[in-house]
């Protein structure tokens, strides 16, 4: 569903990806893990148009996007929730969604996925007329998740209390087995190979390991660098 080649991405003089392949295939949760600065973010914002990658590919259901602007590539389904929360925080919960869904014109279809949204999260329904910057931390990353295609997320967990935690990642869980495909971007590497299928670590801008999630939490290696030992 979604494949990078090769990804070469620069901030001027600085060389935040380099050489960056990965895959993730219809219907997976994929993570992608690493310390500060590894490069994570700028993968996923150039995966979702933000950034201009200085060289290679990234294609979306066998369509090359690489350069494709940013509402192209969000109207075709692939959507980047950024990190931490970004909601419009003087429109009210329904106002977000209608937002999120200004791109498509099937009336049916955004119906149906507001339903969806609100039976995935009824706090968000009993709060629909609430302006969004006055909702919960949690609540707030619930309404930036959305149901796109494919999400990227980008540290969902961020400044978030174990507890929400815990129910931010069952929430994504649930959203992949409802047919949405994820690559997660983390740095609660335990969490996110606990729910994820398959996983990269990444270190400066390289990928040093990958593997299926299980064989990765399995690794001493992994362990000792990312999961406390
Ligand atoms: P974190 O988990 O800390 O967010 P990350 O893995 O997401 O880290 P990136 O944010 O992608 O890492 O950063 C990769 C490298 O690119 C870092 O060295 C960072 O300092 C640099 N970088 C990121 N954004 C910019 C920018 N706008 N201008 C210059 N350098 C940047």
């Amino acid at each position: 569903m979604l494949e990078v080649k090769d990804l070469e991405v620069y901030y001027g003089a600085i060389h935040a990806v380099k050489g960056i392949s990965l895959r993730v295939e219809d219907g997976q949760i994929v993570t992608l893990i690493g310390s500060n600065g590894a490069g994570k973010s700028t993968t996923l914002h150039t995966i979702s148009g933000l950034i201009k990658p200085r060289s290679g590919n990234i294609l979306f259901d066998g369509t090359d996007i690489t350069g494709t602007p940013a509402h192209k590539i969000v109207a075709s389904g692939l959507v980047q929730v950024p990190e931490g929360r970004h909601v419009f925080a003087n429109m009210s919960v329904m106002e977000n969604l209608d937002m999120g869904a200004y791109l498509r014109k099937d009336k049916d279809g955004i119906e149906k996925d507001k339903k969806k949204v609100f039976e995935l999260f009824p706090r968000l329904f009993e709060r629909k007329n609430q302006l969004s910057g006055t909702l919960s931390g949690g609540e707030q990353q619930m309404l930036a998740m959305g149901r796109p295609r494919v999400l990227l997320l980008d540290e969902p967990s961020m400044g978030l209390a174990p507890l929400l935690v815990k129910e931010i990642f069952s929430i994504i869980k649930t959203i992949n087995e409802e047919g949405t495909t994820v690559l997660l971007v983390e740095q609660n590497a335990n969490m996110a190979l606990s729910i994820a299928d398959y996983a990269y670590v990444l270190e400066t801008g390289r990928i040093t390991l990958s593997g299926p999630a299980a064989d990765l939490s399995a690794s001493e290696a992994v362990r000792k660098a990312y999961l406390g030992g």
